[in-house]
């Protein structure tokens, strides 16, 4: 992991943006005015827990991460330049947001559910930008 990730834009800036290690990503989410909950991704018109307006919360940035509940392997590629075989899981990112994922492992045997992931920046085909994929937290501490 040589490349300067820094050079490079989110394929989603309104999602995450990169961490300050450089390789990390942060997710950005609305922190709800009404009921202090978290809500992703931040440009949601309404809390998701409670339904409060907003348009007008705080938006924070937390480091990119969650637990792992779930996840399969698929043989073809979701969305275009995905590479096959790969991972795909849903990870709880905050309290009762839960998102789907790539899960950037080898195989299926080194994950297990109730795992720590750690959203990482993964450079794409296009050269001009990142993506965001997980990985397990210890692999990421390295
Ligand atoms: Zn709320």
């Amino acid at each position: 992991m040589t490349q300067d990730l820094t050079s490079l834009k989110p394929q989603r800036p309104s999602l995450y943006r990169l961490a300050a290690d450089g390789r990390s990503l942060d997710f950005l989410f609305t922190q709800c005015p009404a009921c202090h909950a978290l809500s992703f991704p931040a440009n949601a018109p309404g809390c998701m827990h409670c339904g409060h307006p907003t348009a007008d919360a705080e938006q924070v940035a937390r480091p990119g991460g969650g637990t792992l509940l779930e996840y399969v392997t698929l043989h073809v590629p979701l969305v275009p330049g995905m590479p096959a075989p790969s991972i795909a899981g849903d990870i709880r990112i905050a309290e009762q947001v839960v998102e789907e994922g790539v899960i950037a492992v080898d195989d299926e045997s080194a994950l297990h559910p109730g795992m720590a992931l750690r959203a990482v920046a993964m450079p794409l085909a296009s050269g001009d930008s990142y993506g965001c994929a997980f990985v397990p937290a210890q692999e990421a501490a390295r």
